[in-house]
């Protein structure tokens, strides 16, 4: 069979530990016998990162704003414990997923991949959900004070212009906390166009939930910004037979758990973290999460949700055969060379990345996989390596 072509090259990112083994795997097994694959890459390992001065990490967004597609391995975000084991790291470098974001502006969005052999937690659910959390400002970029005496406390501004403007917090009688946080209108409408965007191109409604009620100016403002750039959507959006939905948090959150699914939940940033691992833990397994990051401007950058799998990776080194999940990052894979081949008019691109995304379910629904399905999944069921689940997807995929 003469292989599939490509005209534009995925910006692809590789990464650290048993992701890293894991990619390498896919590509072998599952993507170069069919694909004549074209990528522009760049290796995020740790180091890497720290050869270059993190200068890769730079390079591999601005590519991704040129080229609009990326696929991305997991890397690992240095923490203490990580200097000590990697003595030659120059610092702590920050973590790539951030950087990334913060250049193209993106937010990410993370939905679960479904089969049938495994049951969601809340049994009505019969399609994915997708959180859409807000990833900047709010309680993440906070200035936090306790204090030890009675006495009050205000918000103050000062623009630009010289201009105060200042509201009274709360005068109080003895210790207490205080905690000040900020969004930005830019941030909030970069947010909403992405959700905006990201439903008409799934074709999915889109919800968003604050609690306006009792945060009359600050979720307020999330709520009337949403509104105002729904409108350069609403048309596509009326084509498309899909609609944008706003309600109250609490409201929300029983209509998701009552829904079946199938939809986008919009979340500001600390709903959206609580939330996406609610709905990852109750889908099943965050090895079964994908993940990808849009930005305003419709640049795309796929990944799975999970981390490097440092555990596995410790017991790949001892030369032990492993039993780590690709799933989500074949998924990863899978949705770049989907969008590639959308955004190029390459229908074959398209009809590979569904048809293997069709055989990583098949195998699993014929009682094939990893050991943290097997966990899961009901009927019958045989656990298998890495490479041999690879090897099983591959043998699905000829069959179709
Ligand atoms: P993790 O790599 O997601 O793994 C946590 C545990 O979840 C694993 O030990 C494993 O459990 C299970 N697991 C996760 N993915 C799996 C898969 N594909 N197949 C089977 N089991 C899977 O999280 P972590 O251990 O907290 O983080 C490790 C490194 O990843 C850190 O350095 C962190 O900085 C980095 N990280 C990167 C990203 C990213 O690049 N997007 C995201 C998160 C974390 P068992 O050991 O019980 O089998
Ligand atoms: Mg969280």
């Amino acid at each position: 069979m003469r292989k599939i072509e490509m005209t534009t090259p995925l910006v692809e990112m590789d990464g650290d530990e048993m992701t890293r083994i894991l990619w390498a795997m896919i590509k072998e097994k599952l993507i170069l016998p069919y694909v004549d694959l074209k990528t522009e890459y760049y290796d995020l390992s740790l180091h890497s990162r720290n050869d270059t001065d993190d200068q890769i990490t730079v390079d591999a967004a601005l590519a991704t704003k040129k080229y609009g597609v990326a696929v991305k391995c997991a890397t690992i975000t240095p923490n203490k414990q990580r200097m000590k084991e990697y003595p030659e790291l120059k610092k702590e470098w920050p973590s790539p997923n951030g950087t990334i974001r913060a250049i193209l502006d993106g937010t990410t969005f993370r939905t679960p991949i479904i089969v049938k052999n495994i049951e969601p937690a809340v049994k009505n659910w019969k399609k994915p959900i997708t959180v859409a959390r807000h990833a900047y400002g709010d309680v993440y970029k906070a200035a936090d004070m306790r204090t030890e005496e009675g006495g009050t406390a205000t918000l103050r501004f000062m623009g630009n212009s010289g201009k105060i403007t200042e509201v009274p917090v709360a005068t109080t009688s003895g210790p207490a906390l205080f905690q000040g946080m900020h969004n930005t209108e830019a941030s909030v409408t970069g947010f909403a166009r992405a959700c905006f965007q990201f439903a008409v191109d799934t074709g999915q409604d889109l919800w968003f939930s604050t609690k306006d009620t009792i945060s009359k100016t600050y979720d307020g403002t999330f709520k009337e910004i949403f509104e105002r750039e729904f409108e350069a959507y609403r048309e596509r959006f009326r084509e498309l037979g899909i609609e944008y939905f706003y309600t109250l948090i609490d409201d929300a959150v029983a209509r998701v758990i009552r829904s079946e699914g199938g939809m986008i939940w919009a979340l500001k940033n600390y709903d959206g973290d609580v939330m996406s691992d609610m709905i990852s833990t109750a889908f099943g397994s965050l090895a079964m999460m994908t993940s990808v990051l849009v930005s305003p401007e419709g640049k795309y950058e796929y990944e799975a949700a999970h981390g490097t799998v440092t555990r596995h990776y410790y017991r790949y080194l001892r030369g032990e055969e492993t039993s780590t999940n690709p799933v989500a990052t074949i998924f990863a894979w899978t949705g770049a060379l989907r969008k590639r081949g959308e955004l190029d008019n390459l229908p074959r691109l398209v009809g590979f990345a569904n048809s293997l995304e069709r055989a990583c379910l098949d195998t699993i629904e014929a009682g094939q996989m990893t050991g943290d399905l097997a966990a899961l999944a009901v009927g019958e069921k045989k656990v298998l390596s890495s490479s041999q689940f690879m090897d099983a997807i591959a043998a699905h995929l000829e069959y179709s």
